[in-house]
């Protein structure tokens, strides 16, 4: 029996510590009464990156703007992200007043989003404007805590995704001469270079510096400055490996994420957010040979997805997003089963305030999108 909205007020009934012995054919079993019990309730999404036995139960999956979008259409009480927590938090950026959302593992971060702390960029943000006077906008990927798209949006700036960074640094630069640019500094730095910018006019800031050592490195006159934060699993990309790949299977294409280092950009055939990836394997005919530069679950599944062609990992050795890898049957069974039986566990609540700004931020990246398909770019 379904128990009512209203009643999702109850003390947790189920420790998660009982879940973790239990046999995975068990899991997906309860898993699965425990969403049909929900029914339209709920909606479970799935990250690109996450592990198989997770990705069979989600209703959606995809990268994480498109599923946060997709979750807030639904009529869906309850979202249960199976992803990290900052997807989990644009998730409710995005979500309609009655959603909930709820993150299976909280210990599921980012390292990327988490090297951006919102007092560092307030101290970094006060150096740029005295450096450059007002003359300055902060656009955060999308892969930023939800504080720091609030404070983008504050300032005037905004978010991107991997797809569109450029038609966002375009309209910033149209409106300001410098770019701050959250937190990874090889999106950052890629996106740069492929509009023009040479590699020597761009400043880093590293909040691993004392404020005093980073506000001396802001060049005067550079037009971009990087975050120096970038994500654990696409920085272990190296130009090496796409040497080692031309020689050991002549003919392999190399397609990456512009979240790796630009020298493995500039080195790869084809760089492109994971959507592009999927498409241009997907779209490839029977025989082709790629090697991909991106998270580990999403190699395999494409691989296994495109039976005639030759998939590989750019790392030969296994790179998983540790942290998303977190999600997994026992947590989701877990929450599921909690919120069936009227409790919430693991709810992800951005305030009032931020969720304002974070979404005047993503506002505007919509406007940006719209312009440049107007003007027939990206
Ligand atoms: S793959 Fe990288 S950017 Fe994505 S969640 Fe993991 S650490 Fe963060």
């Amino acid at each position: 029996m379904s128990t009512p909205i209203g009643a999702h007020a109850a003390e947790p009934q189920h420790v998660l510590s009982e879940y973790e012995s239990l046999p995975e054919a068990d899991l997906h079993a309860r898993i699965s009464a425990a969403k049909q019990r929900l029914g339209s309730r709920l909606v479970v999404l799935g990250h690109h990156y996450q592990r198989d036995e997770v990705i069979r139960h989600a209703d959606f999956t995809g990268d994480s703007y498109r599923l946060a979008r997709q979750a807030a259409e639904t009529t869906a009480d309850f979202i249960v992200f199976c992803g990290v927590h900052f997807m989990a938090e644009s998730a409710d950026v995005l979500a309609q007043p009655h959603q909930r959302v709820i993150l299976p593992d909280l210990g599921a971060g980012c390292s990327m989003a988490d090297m951006a702390d919102a007092d560092d960029v307030e101290e970094a943000w006060e150096a740029i404007l005295e450096t450059h006077g007002d003359e300055a906008i902060p656009i955060t990927y999308m892969n930023s805590t939800a504080a720091i798209k609030a404070f983008c949006g504050r300032q005037g700036g905004l978010v991107c995704t991997s797809s569109n960074a450029q038609a966002a640094f375009r309209w910033a630069w149209e409106r300001k001469r410098v770019v701050l640019f959250l937190p990874d500094e090889h999106l950052g730095r890629n996106t740069g270079a492929a509009l023009g910018v040479p590699l020597e006019r761009m400043s880093l800031w590293n909040p691993r510096f004392a404020p005093q050592r980073s506000r001396a490195l802001l060049e005067p006159d550079s037009p971009l400055v990087l975050w120096k934060g970038y994500c654990s699993v696409h920085q272990r990309f190296t130009p090496a490996q796409i040497d080692w790949v031309r020689k050991e299977f002549p003919g392999m294409r190399v397609v990456v994420h512009p979240e790796c280092p630009y020298e493995v950009c500039q080195k790869a055939d084809a760089v492109g957010s994971t959507d592009y990836i999927i498409r241009a394997v997907s779209g490839s005919p029977a025989g082709s040979q790629w090697a991909v530069g991106t998270e580990i679950h999403l190699v395999h599944r494409l691989a296994r997805q495109n039976p005639d062609q030759r998939v590989i990992s750019l790392q030969p050795n296994v790179c998983a997003c540790a942290t998303m890898y977190r999600i997994d049957p026992p947590h989701l069974c877990w929450a599921l089963e909690n919120l069936a039986d009227g409790a919430v566990v693991n709810e992800i609540k951005v305030d009032d305030d931020t969720i304002r700004w974070a979404r005047t931020a993503l506002a505007r990246m919509l406007e940006v999108g719209a312009d440049a398909k107007r003007a027939g770019r990206d």
